[in-house]
């Protein structure tokens, strides 16, 4: 037998009223004028009223009242058995509270219900379950015991000028970011964004709103006094309807700054030289590489100088090689010094050095070499109480539509061939 053809009344001794009464959900039966004609023993039970107090009452009587999850009295439109009736649609999973005349708190319930077609006597239908225990629960001060900061938005004004607006923040929050919950609440949370927050995280964010989907990102966000920290957050929106009418968004945010700096250190040591704390190989083709994108976009060139010191074995064999290290040392802090912030120092390997100079066509890098040449010439390294001193040869080559690094770093290596080999202690510019 198929589902729809079992027909209970083929029971034909089933007491509906004893079913009725040992079901573990309250139900309530309506006229659809609203008055209740029955209620069955749960639905008493868990409203804490008596037969007479209920039965033939309005939906309206002041026995009791209804709430939502806020704490704001439903309009009477918003009553379960207005909203069936005026649907004329099954009503699914509300949450509402009902407040019984002198009971401070409130009784939270699960409502459904829906319309039983009887010849022009409709009824409607209403079941309820008891989820005060799971509503009483004390949700704000679980928040407050958290380890992630939690804050929680309108669903409204995602776009701009305001932004959406925080509604509640718990304790972590105010902790990392410095805000109090007063002056965090009734804001946006663009005032966490600054500087240094990514522009292209923002907008996956802001889309993911507009389609009230969640998203998880990795986001560089600031406190109050301006300090940067890093967060791994989730954002996924919520309805306190419990259904598709999104009305909050809520963040997770986990502090991961300690993360970061672990990897940052990583990066650094990945790209640097220990010796010297110049960029090594590795972060020279990073960083030029990205440089050259950048000039190429505006149209511009870069100049690479590449040097190797004069005679540097002697330095070793003369002195020690410990010596030799300090004289690589000395060399790097002045190189350091030299070069404006957006040039890029480099130890190449051994004792050969580069710089990449944007915005540097030929002619400045040759004044840069020259005059770089002549404080190497004159400086005087202190190494173990001896004085010694140095002279570098340098090749200069030029790519003046940021093309080609590895042909210009070939061709700044001739140049610097030929430098070695026309007596050393010199600068030398690539010609074809
Ligand atoms: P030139 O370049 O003028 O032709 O002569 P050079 O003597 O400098 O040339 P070469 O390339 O033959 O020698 C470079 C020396 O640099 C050999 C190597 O022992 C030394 N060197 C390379 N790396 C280091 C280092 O990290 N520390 C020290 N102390 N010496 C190094
Ligand atoms: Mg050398
Ligand atoms: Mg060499």
């Amino acid at each position: 037998m198929k589902k729809e053809d079992f027909m209970p009344q083929s029971f034909n001794n089933l007491n509906f009223n004893k079913l009725l009464d040992n079901l573990p959900a309250g139900v309530v039966v309506h006229n659809l004028d609203s008055s209740i004609i029955y209620a069955n023993k749960m639905a008493l039970n868990i409203l804490g009223l008596s037969w007479n107090q209920m039965i033939g009452k309005e939906v309206t009587s002041k026995n009791w009242d209804f709430i939502n999850e806020t704490g704001k009295p439903l309009d009477i439109e918003e009553y379960p058995i207005n909203l069936i009736t005026k649907s004329q649609k099954p009503l699914k999973d509300l949450i509402i509270g009902i407040k019984i005349n002198g009971l401070n708190e409130p009784k939270w319930v699960l409502v459904n219900g829906y319309i039983d077609k009887q010849n022009n006597t409709d009824k409607v239908i209403i079941t309820f379950t008891d989820v005060t225990s799971e509503y009483s629960l004390p949700f704000k001060d679980i928040l407050d015991k958290a380890h992630d900061a939690v804050i929680i938005t309108e669903a409204s004004d995602i776009e701009e000028p305001y932004g959406p607006k925080i509604v509640f923040v718990n304790d972590v929050f105010t902790k990392i970011s410095g805000y109090s919950k007063d002056e965090a609440i009734g804001k946006t949370p663009r005032i966490l964004q600054g500087e240094l927050t990514n522009r292209d995280t923002l907008d996956r964010i802001k889309q993911a709103l507009k389609n009230k989907k969640a998203i998880r990102e990795v986001i560089y966000n600031y406190s109050k006094n301006q300090e940067g920290y890093w967060l791994d957050v989730s954002i996924f929106p919520l309805s306190i309807h419990r259904d598709e009418r999104i009305t909050h968004f809520v963040a997770i945010q986990r502090d991961i700054s300690e993360f970061k700096k672990i990897e940052q250190k990583y990066k650094t040591d990945a790209q640097q030289d220990p010796l010297t704390k110049l960029l090594n190989r590795r972060g020279f083709d990073i960083l030029s590489k990205e440089l050259a994108n950048e000039l190429k976009t505006h149209n511009e060139g870069y100049s690479i100088i590449v040097m190797d010191i004069d005679h540097f074995k002697l330095i070793n064999d003369n002195y020690s090689h410990s010596i030799g290290d300090i004289v690589l040392k000395e060399l790097s802090i002045l190189l350091k010094q030299f070069v404006r912030t957006r040039d890029l120092a480099v130890r190449l390997g051994g004792e050969e050095f580069a710089l990449f100079l944007p915005y540097c066509d030929k002619n400045d890098a040759y004044e840069i070499a020259e005059r770089l040449r002549k404080t190497i010439e004159y400086l005087c390294i202190k190494a173990n109480n001896q004085n010694i001193n140095i002279t570098i040869s340098m090749g200069i080559a030029s790519d003046p539509r940021a093309n080609n690094i590895k042909k210009t770093l070939d061709e700044a290596d001739k140049a610097l061939y030929k430098a070695k080999n026309s007596g050393r202690n010199k600068a030398v510019i690539f010609y074809e």
